[in-house]
């Protein structure tokens, strides 16, 4: 599980993200969905602990992620040790797959294992090699990230991701950098996720995957959760007229 409570985020003086109350529990699927600008990627950002919140407390299956309370009450910073062990329970997969263009999809992934898990060359390529298997890419392992297509490279990204094991995995728009054909396959790979039990917080304007996939979907606007609950609740009509403006936007 991951529980956001009364988060704030600012950047200088400007804020982007306000009173963010977001609990999800282990096992279920989120999507946070909004316009442009309302705060989604940081609000990701912060869960991922690549940006630090100016308010407000994160935790992974109970534990702190980055601040907590001592004993004054006061909002204190965990040692850096301890903010990377809650840390590496948690996975990213970005809208931009961020590939290294030298090396193989076998060797994109078993890279993470080698220089995060430490793990020794032939486990890390073996351990990449049932990753890629798992992502339909067995056949994809020699290749470059040249010569594979979009969504063949985002679930290379995938696959790395999976690699290190995390207990939750964040993705920020997945398939809004390809075609319309390779959205589908990517959107597979997270559906079997979710179905696996993975505890899934995701960013993504396909209406559709979030209405079956998602127990949870967040509307954000302008920086705060407008209103948050189940597909079948959000989406039914009359909606939000935010909302409403939205779906016309992006539909
Ligand atoms: P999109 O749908 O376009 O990806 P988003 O909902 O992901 O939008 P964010 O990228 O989280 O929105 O941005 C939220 C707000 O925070 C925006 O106004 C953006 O300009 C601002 N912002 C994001 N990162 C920074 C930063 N590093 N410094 C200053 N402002 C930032
Ligand atoms: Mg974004």
């Amino acid at each position: 599980a991951i529980s956001v409570q009364n988060l704030v985020k600012r950047f200088g003086t400007s804020t982007v993200l306000e009173a963010i109350n977001l609990t999800i529990p282990a096992g279920q699927v989120s999507c946070l969905i909004g316009p442009s600008g309302s705060g989604k990627s940081t609000l990701l950002r912060c869960l991922a602990f690549l940006e630090e919140a100016s308010e407000g407390m994160i935790t992974v299956n109970g534990e702190a992620l980055g601040f907590f309370e001592n004993s004054r009450g006061e909002r204190e910073r965990l040692p850096l040790a301890q903010i990377r062990r809650v840390r590496s329970q948690i996975g990213m997969v970005f809208q931009q797959f961020n590939l290294w263009p030298h090396m193989t999809a076998l060797g994109n992934v078993a890279e993470a294992l080698k220089t995060v898990h430490k793990a020794p060359k032939a486990e890390a390529e073996e351990r990449a090699l049932a990753q890629l298997t798992k992502v339909g890419l067995a056949n994809r392992a020699g290749h470059y990230p040249s010569q594979l297509s979009g969504g063949q490279q985002q679930r290379v990204a995938i696959a790395r991701a999976l690699a290190l094991q995390p207990k939750i995995m964040l993705f920020d728009e997945p398939t809004s950098a390809l075609d319309p054909e390779l959205t589908g396959e990517v959107l597979n790979v997270m559906r079997d996720l979710a179905t696996e039990g993975m505890t899934m917080v995701v960013v993504s304007h396909e209406i559709g995957f979030a209405a079956t996939v998602a127990q949870q979907i967040s509307f954000l606007d302008q920086g705060r959760i407008l209103f948050a609950g189940a597909p079948g609740h959000v989406f039914a009509k009359p909606r939000h007229p935010r909302l409403e403006q939205f779906l016309d936007t992006y539909l």
